[in-house]
């Protein structure tokens, strides 16, 4: 496994140093196993500040809003009596139902609880675990009915910045014999290093990333958390299960992802961030080259202007930056995981 990084540097006058000449130094790394490149900017920067959603969240709950309890029941699609009987699936507070604009063939949104409006702080573990599984008994539908289900996805968008057209807590759910951009990649790099090295990618990567000590965070029952050597946003956590496919998940591992979680909002809560995406990746057939996956990036906006944390470079250069420096990352929130 390579973790390969080189230096940039870049020399002029500055002017907040009386125009003395210096050099300022870009970092490009790339993803061991795909090769894809980062770059670490090594900018001090503005502190990061939430966006404070109070107001909004006055203004568009209840009879505005389709996820609210007065119209969850009323306002959102169904599923054919075939493949949920009843039309929705429900857990408790959780509700699943079908996406009305899908962007894939098999695509459900999962309203999270009764609440419309939930601060990073006031997230439970059983709010977050029971979501997971809602998603889960859904997919287990999807799978058991559609033989030809190989990749599958539960996506958070957490609020406007990251994406999130409603306030409303609320996961999707894909699934489809077609894998995005993403799933291609890592079916394809994780299988080609299996042939080439006859080991798992995701364990050889937990492994020495433990042996390093440099970007492990910890462990939570059965997901090892680590931060990307090559991040794709400002932070970039990788939990990765002890499971490799659909069929090895159970209910322990929402627990485990949900208390995870709890401390992610945390460190995100201490570093200003109130936005994240969660994308969590499950190969559906059974294999020896990858593992059930999840990523977890921080999204904000900032300064005056409302400034979009995604770029040009980011866009259509395919080219994630990251202000923060990963090994110090991995330092600060692995705190979070030894309490
Ligand atoms: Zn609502
Ligand atoms: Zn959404």
């Amino acid at each position: 496994m390579q973790f390969t990084a080189h230096e940039e540097f870049f020399t002029f006058h500055d002017p907040m140093q009386n125009g003395k000449l210096i050099e300022r130094q870009t970092e490009i790394r790339f993803d061991p196993l795909t090769g894809e490149s980062s770059r670490i900017i090594y900018d001090p920067g503005a502190p990061f500040t939430p966006t404070d959603y109070t107001d909004l969240a006055k203004e568009t709950e209840g009879a505005k809003c389709p996820f609210c309890s007065e119209n969850i029941f009323s306002r959102t699609p169904t599923f054919p009596d075939e493949l949920i009987e009843g039309g929705r699936l429900v857990l408790n507070e959780t509700v699943v139902f079908p996406n009305l604009f899908p962007y894939s063939k098999h695509n459900a949104v999962v309203r999270m609880c009764d609440q419309h409006f939930v601060k990073p702080s006031e997230f439970t573990a059983p709010m977050i675990a029971q979501s997971f599984m809602a998603a889960h008994q859904y997919l287990q539908k999807v799978v058991e009915s559609d033989a030809e289900t190989k990749y599958a996805s539960i996506n958070w968008n957490y609020l406007p910045p990251s994406g999130g057209s409603i306030l409303h807590p609320h996961i999707h759910v894909l699934a489809s014999e077609r894998p995005t951009n993403y799933q291609a990649t890592i079916a394809r790099a994780s299988e080609y290093f299996y042939k080439e090295q006859s080991v798992n990618f995701f364990s050889q990567l937990v492994k020495t990333e433990a042996e390093l000590d440099q970007r492990f965070i910890g462990s939570i029952g059965s997901i090892d958390w680590l931060h990307a050597f090559a991040p794709k946003g400002h932070t970039d956590f990788i939990g990765v299960f002890k499971a490799a496919s659909f069929g090895e998940l159970t209910a322990g591992h929402w627990d485990e992802l949900a208390e995870s979680m709890l401390r992610f909002l945390q460190y995100f809560e201490m570093i200003g961030i109130g936005s994240f995406n969660l994308g969590l990746f499950i190969p559906v057939d059974a294999n020896e080259s990858e593992r059930v996956h999840v990523r977890l990036v921080p999204r904000f906006t900032s300064g005056v202007l409302d400034t979009s944390d995604i770029n040009v470079f980011n866009f259509l250069h395919n080219e994630p930056l990251c202000l923060r420096i990963p090994e110090h990352t991995a330092k600060d929130v692995a705190k979070f995981f030894r309490k």
